[in-house]
Formats: structure tokens, C-alpha cells, sequence
């Protein structure tokens, strides 16, 4: 897998359990779910009450999981964690649900991939705390109702406008996580180098920090990865910009966050299309890739970053990309 893949790897999941913050205190950046939450949750612990269900949408790797485990440490919850693809049945989810302890945070990770069926019963849990359980097949089958402890509902989605309205109607409280800023993710880099005992300098993390995409989990990653360089060609010496740099520059992670596939794509479209537009298969052609492989993988970062734009006649470089590469568009270049 990709270095910066914002998906977790093993390795990721390993380590992440380690990193992970453990209170929003500890939780850096997102200030304004983070003042929002503490919020809610100060509020139902001053009830006595159960929290609202909770909503939060975001990228993979911005720290869904982490809140989700801060909410449940903050309401002194124990918390179960799974996922929509993990619930192909309404009984799936019929057997957690009536398994939860009162209070409980349910995280469930993807919610927008659960069976329809499932998403159901989910509506009814979230409201009225109870669920239809169905015994038995065709017109014999009788609906049993069972009660639910109240519990807390923690959903995670990539996009909150994948949910059906009605699901999305159920959250009390709906979290928008953002990318983070380079001087968050240095405060990240340094806090995860702290417990990796791993010794880092303010500009080693700034160079960390600027090619991680905005991303916790990758700034991690990529932390892991330039110790592993510093252990072996500095005698496990302190990571300054020059270590990184280096590091990285073995990992062909660039000093935006581009990697080898991301300059392949763009250097295709400059190099080979004069910087288009050119079709999505054309393009895949060049770079030896599957076109989901370019539209999925590489693309949306290129497009985030104001490097490559989706036009309705093809794709296009932008003067960034140009500038990125070191190259000189066209027009200015035959004069
Ligand atoms: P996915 O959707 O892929 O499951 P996620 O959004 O749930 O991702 P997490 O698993 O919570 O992401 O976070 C990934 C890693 O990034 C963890 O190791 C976590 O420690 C770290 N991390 C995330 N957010 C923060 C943060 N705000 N401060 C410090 N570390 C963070």
C-alpha cells in the first residue's frame, strides 16, 4: 500500500492504538467539533443522561475513531466498535444492540455501507430505543418488540450527504472534521514522536508535517518511516529538515505529499498532453494504470490540492502543476 494512503494499514493499526489521544484535551486541532462536543457532553454528564447520537463526517484518517473512543472515556462508557459493511443483516445489528450496556457508545464506523434492512431497525433503535425482532419466516412471522438500554450512537461516514435524510435527521449532534493545518499535524508529529521515544526537531516535524495531506494517520506514517531512516543511516540520531528530507526523499513522498503515482499522473498530463485536457482512459494509458486506479487513488488529492481539474472535456493541469514539476507551460515556452 501507498505511504500516504489515508486508509489504515496493519501496520497503522498496531501503532495507532498507542497514539491515539485519549481525552479531547489531548485531541489537536478540529477546535470547532471539539468545542461542540465538549458541549454536548458536558451537558448529558450534567443530567446524568445518556449523549445525544452523534454524527461525524470527514476523510479517512482525520481521527473519527479516536473522538469516538474520546466520547465514550469522557462519558465514562464502555464502547463497542464496528462497521456498515460488517452488518449485512438486520439481525447482525439486532444481536448488538440488544447486547449494549446502558450508556454505552456504539461506533459504527462507514454507516452509510450498511444493508438497508439494518439501516431500518437502526431508525427505530435510535429514537425509541427499541427494535422489531423478527422470528420466524413468511406469514408466520410475528414481530417480537425488545427494549433497548439507551445508548449512544457514534455514526462515522465519509460524507455526511451519503445518508439518507431520515438517518441523518437522528443525529443529535453532526461533527464536520476538516483536513488539518501543517502546525497541527507538528504538534501531532511531535506528541507521537514523544511516545515513540523518538527524538524530533521543530523543523524535522515541519518537513513531516508539510507532505502528510492534511492527514493525522499519514503524518504518523510517514513519522514511523523517517525513524526507521534516522535509526539506520544516522545511528538513531534526532530527526531534523535534512533527515526528513532525505528520508522522505528515498520514500518518494515529495514536499507537497505527492508520490511516485501522483507525479506519474501529472507528469503524463504535462509531459505526453501538453497539460491537456485529456480523457480520464487516455491518461490511465500512459501512466500503465487502471483508470479507477488514476480517478480514485491519484486524483483526488491532485484536485484538492489545485494541481489537476476534471473538466467536462478531460483533464486539465493547472499553472500550480506546472510550477509543481519545475516545468514551463506551452504558451510561455515557445514564445
Ligand atoms: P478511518 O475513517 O480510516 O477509520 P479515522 O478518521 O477513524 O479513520 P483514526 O483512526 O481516529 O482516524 O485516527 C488515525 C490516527 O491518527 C490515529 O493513530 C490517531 O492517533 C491519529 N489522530 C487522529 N486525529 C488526531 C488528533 N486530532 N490528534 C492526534 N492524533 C490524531
Amino acid at each position: 500500500p501507498r505511504l500516504v494512503d489515508s486508509s489504515a494499514d496493519g501496520e497503522d493499526q498496531a501503532v495507532e492504538a498507542a497514539l491515539r489521544p485519549k481525552d479531547l484535551e489531548e485531541f489537536v486541532g478540529q477546535e470547532k467539533v471539539r468545542e461542540q462536543l465538549d458541549l454536548v457532553l458536558r451537558a448529558a454528564r450534567a443530567r446524568g443522561a445518556t449523549a445525544d447520537h452523534v454524527l461525524l463526517s470527514g476523510a479517512p484518517g482525520l481521527g473519527k475513531t479516536t473522538l469516538s473512543m474520546i466520547i465514550a472515556a469522557e462519558m465514562g462508557a464502555p464502547i463497542r466498535i464496528t462497521s456498515g459493511p460488517a452488518i449485512q443483516h438486520a439481525g447482525d445489528l439486532a444481536a448488538i444492540l440488544s447486547s449494549l450496556q446502558e450508556g454505552e457508545v456504539l461506533f459504527l464506523d462507514e454507516i452509510h455501507r450498511m444493508s438497508r434492512p439494518a439501516e431500518e431497525m437502526l431508525y427505530m433503535a435510535m429514537e425509541d430505543f427499541r427494535v422489531d425482532v423478527i422470528v420466524g419466516k413468511g406469514p408466520g412471522a410475528t414481530a417480537i418488540p425488545l427494549e433497548l438500554p439507551p445508548f449512544t450512537l457514534v455514526g462515522a461516514t465519509t460524507r455526511a450527504g451519503l445518508l439518507p435524510p431520515p438517518l441523518r435527521d437522528r443525529f443529535g449532534f453532526t461533527g464536520h472534521m476538516e483536513f488539518y493545518e501543517p502546525s497541527e499535524l507538528e504538534r501531532v508529529i511531535h506528541r507521537s514522536a514523544r511516545l515513540l521515544d523518538v527524538e524530533i526537531g521543530a523543523d524535522g516535524a515541519a518537513e513531516i508535517a508539510g507532505r502528510s495531506r492534511g492527514t493525522p494517520r499519514i503524518a504518523n506514517r510517514l513519522l514511523r518511516r523517517v525513524r526507521d531512516y534516522a535509526q539506520v543511516k544516522t545511528d538513531g540520531g534526532i530527526i531534523d529538515k535534512d533527515v526528513a528530507n532525505a528520508a522522505l526523499k528515498v520514500y518518494e513522498v515529495d514536499p507537497r505529499g505527492l508520490d511516485r503515482l501522483d507525479r506519474a499522473v501529472l507528469g503524463a498530463l504535462l509531459k505526453l498532453f501538453g497539460g491537456g485536457p485529456v480523457g480520464l482512459s487516455t491518461l490511465a494509458v500512459a501512466v500503465g494504470e487502471e483508470r479507477e486506479t488514476v480517478e480514485e487513488v491519484a486524483e483526488p488529492f491532485l484536485v484538492r490540492e489545485g494541481l489537476l481539474a476534471r473538466t467536462p472535456r478531460g483533464r486539465v493541469a493547472t499553472p500550480a502543476a506546472w510550477a509543481h514539476l519545475g516545468l514551463v507551460p506551452p504558451q510561455q515556452g515557445s514564445g
